[in-house]
């Protein structure tokens, strides 16, 4: 082995913890570690909450780390979270880990959505996590696309995940690049996504060279598109009482934002209807066939659809009457 490569070797050694290899290597190579260097890392390791790695590192390079720093790492542990590190410091110090604290600790990581970390701390103290926080758990982990563990925690809470919860955390498996739990999640809230959201899911996993997922999307995609056509479009009215308490519309949906009566200017009074699409047209010929069904069956002329107003391919038609002068000819002022 070269110089240069020994060098790498031991290099790496000491960036993973495995100090004991790096001063041995080091000393079959004839190459010097500084203590400098060697306690540097020492206290890398402590700080990344390898208690363990820096004190059998440490004795291997024949550097003493006082007790009181460990235990005081021990509490920054417990302050992170990191309670597998903290477990393990409690073995090496000799040190009992308080239940209020450990309950506290676990409390903090369901908070936070950290689900096993949580667990294991309320499990430590053989106490049963709340309800509450198990199910706050559950919807961050929906939040951040982390639909196992958001399962898991409904789960133990023995109660069923929400719809909205599942939705937005399909969504956000989508965005991420995960296609088979964004399918579980949608499949489990008995929704279909946009096929446009599972394509493009399906290009981020290919972009990252995760060709199996790429193509579990993109045959995803297809079935969607496929599934959608085949079915037609069915329209059908609903009120702003009704979307504004339905938690399927995006939360961002607060309806359609001010709008102006183009004939007599009124911005204050209008009348308005809403419908909710089975899914959103695909080309001309189907718009234009909204255009006429609407006209005919309800006589509506003027119309904006909204696209983008569900987690899934349904639109919502906004329909508005001038309070004033009854014109269907308003304006939105998006
Ligand atoms: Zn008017």
């Amino acid at each position: 082995m070269s110089q240069e490569k020994v060098i790498a070797y031991i290099k790496g050694r000491l960036e993973s913890g495995r100090m004991r290899e790096a001063v041995e290597a080091s000393r079959i190579a004839g190459i010097s570690l500084s203590k400098e260097e060697l306690q540097g890392y020492v206290y890398r390791y402590l700080e990344n909450g390898w208690m363990s790695r820096a004190v059998e590192g440490s004795r291997a390079a024949g550097i003493s780390v006082p007790e009181q720093d460990l235990t005081t790492y021990l509490d920054k542990y417990l302050e992170k979270g990191l309670i597998y590190s903290a477990l393990e410091a409690s073995k090496i110090t000799g040190t009992s880990l308080p239940k209020e604290k450990l309950i506290m600790v676990g409390r903090e990581c369901l908070l936070n959505g950290k689900l096993n970390p949580g667990l294991e701390a309320y499990g430590i103290v053989n106490e049963t996590p709340p309800e509450e926080e198990l199910i706050i758990c559950g919807n961050r982990c929906f939040t951040e696309g982390l639909f196992y563990p958001g399962l898991e925690a409904y789960r133990i809470a023995k109660k069923t995940p929400p719809l909205d919860g599942l939705l937005i955390c399909g969504k956000k498996c989508f965005e991420v690049g995960l296609p088979t739990q964004g399918l579980e999640a949608y499949e489990m809230a008995k929704k279909t996504p946009t096929k446009e959201m599972v394509r493009a899911c399906g290009e981020k996993c290919l972009l990252e060279r995760r060709n199996e997922e790429a193509r579990i999307a993109f045959v995803a995609a297809q079935k969607i598109e496929d599934t959608m056509k085949a079915e037609p479009i069915e329209i059908k009215e609903t009120s702003f009482k009704i979307l504004g308490s339905s938690k399927e519309t995006e939360e961002s949906w607060t309806g359609f934002g001010p709008k102006i009566c183009m004939d007599c200017e009124n911005d204050e009074e209008f009348e308005e209807r809403y419908f909710i699409l089975t899914r959103c047209p695909d080309n001309k010929e189907e718009e234009k066939w909204l255009d006429d069904t609407m006209k005919e069956q309800y006589g509506i002329e003027h119309y904006c659809v909204a696209v983008d107003a569900f987690e899934d391919d349904r639109g919502l038609i906004d329909f508005v009457v001038c309070g004033k002068c009854g014109s269907q000819n308003v304006d939105f002022d998006l």
